[in-house]
């Protein structure tokens, strides 16, 4: 399509939505009932989520157990297990923090996350990027998520619906924004109440795209703020934020991670993005005056396989010297010959509030809070004149002195 291309510095909002979840999660573990019509909700007495065999046959949602058995005797009901699917809802956060910036865990089978312009290039284009993060899911984890990728939240929720099951559909232009629009029953937005559904209805407002059309003015006259905004989300106009669910102060772990390209097995190129991401990390932590004494890092291979080492301080700090210097002897070890490295990632664990580090005999505490003291004063220039106006430590490490 000749059709032009939104900007592109701008961040984006993927949005991943599990298909049939409970039952998908099930089959992990019975996988002899794949294909076959099954519900879960035994325990509850009714169908809770269906698979897409059961739906087929004329199973609903919530219908009885007793009568699912009477009408349709091939099908089989399972019992719930939510210790299994928080463990797989959880593994798929993991994943998706691995590709993008923040990651809002916002059901148990949904999550909404912000990627970077620049980790949509390292896969060559959105296409690619969702192509590899679907496949990541379903080789990893056994079940799939069908996939929104658009320029606001709530378009990346529409988006994700478009093709389920196992949709991976990314809204590059207008034209594909205006299609998806047209595609969309206003009562299939999200957020838009059953009771305003026939107060648009009767404006002749019938899907996503007669929404966006409709006068701002006379709509501001009609309706409230909620349903404002979302025609400006669904416009392209960013108005809701990708929550991480946490109190910046009460996160217990900071993870900074990003994806290169091309792979790589040479450790110091493996090494330096290991110590970009001590600093994203770091930087994260100084911003909210937090610091950890324990520290996880991985490295993540072409074929989706994780290394995971770790490292303790003996005090706590977010000086990014302190983290790789205690990271630095451990690195070898996650390296194989000739494993090709496509992705790296720091944890900042044991998170404690600055004021609240233990003062210890031999000073170490205060000195690292002297050196912390030191990289915030650095940061406020950096944010007043520009990233590369100070070195960084990991610059500092690459310099030949
Ligand atoms: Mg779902």
């Amino acid at each position: 399509m000749s059709s032009q291309k939104e900007d592109q510095s701008k961040d984006l909002f993927l949005h991943a939505d599990g298909d049939s979840f409970f039952v998908a999660c099930e089959l992990t573990r019975r996988p002899d009932l794949k294909g076959k019509p099954v519900v879960v909700g035994e325990d509850r007495g009714i169908a809770v989520a269906m698979s897409p065999e059961a739906k087929k046959l004329g199973v609903t949602r919530g219908m009885p157990t007793f009568r699912i058995k009477k009408l349709f005797p091939e099908v089989v009901i399972l019992p719930h297990h939510f210790d299994l699917y928080l463990e797989i809802s959880g593994r798929m956060r993991q994943i998706l923090s691995s590709y993008a910036r923040e990651v809002e865990e916002y059901s148990i089978d949904e999550c909404f996350a912000r990627v970077r312009p620049s980790e949509i290039k390292y896969f060559g284009g959105e296409k690619n990027f969702l192509k590899e993060l679907k496949e990541e899911i379903e080789k990893t984890l056994g079940v799939t998520y069908s996939l929104g990728l658009a320029r606001t939240k709530v378009l990346a929720k529409q988006a994700s619906k478009l093709e389920k099951p196992g949709g991976m559909v990314a809204l590059l232009s207008r034209e594909d924004e205006m299609k998806a629009l047209k595609a969309t029953p206003i009562g299939e937005i999200w957020g838009i109440g059953r009771r305003t559904v026939p107060k648009l209805t009767a404006l002749g407002v019938g899907t996503a795209y007669d929404l966006v059309r409709y006068p701002e003015g006379e709509m501001a006259k009609k309706f409230s703020r909620p349903v404002l905004d979302l025609k400006k989300e669904l416009s392209g106009e960013e108005i809701f934020e990708v929550r991480s669910n946490v109190d910046p102060r009460s996160q217990k772990s900071i993870q900074a991670t990003a994806t290169f390209r091309p792979a790589s097995a040479n450790p110091s190129v493996i090494w330096r993005e290991l110590a970009r991401n001590a600093e994203e990390a770091c930087g994260h932590a100084r911003e909210v005056r937090l610091a950890s004494n324990k520290i996880s890092f991985f490295v993540k291979s072409s074929e989706f396989k994780y290394r995971y080492g770790e490292a303790k301080l003996l005090f706590f700090s977010s000086d990014p010297g302190a983290v790789l210097n205690a990271i630095e002897p451990e690195f070898p070890k996650l390296l194989r010959k000739r494993e090709r490295i496509r992705s790296t990632g720091v944890i900042l664990q044991n998170l404690l509030r600055e004021e609240k580090a233990p003062l210890d005999l031999f000073g170490r505490q205060m000195e690292a809070l002297k050196r912390t003291r030191v990289e915030e004063t650095a940061d406020k220039i950096r944010k007043k004149f520009g990233k590369g106006s100070i070195g960084r430590a990991s610059s500092m490490r690459r310099k030949k002195d």
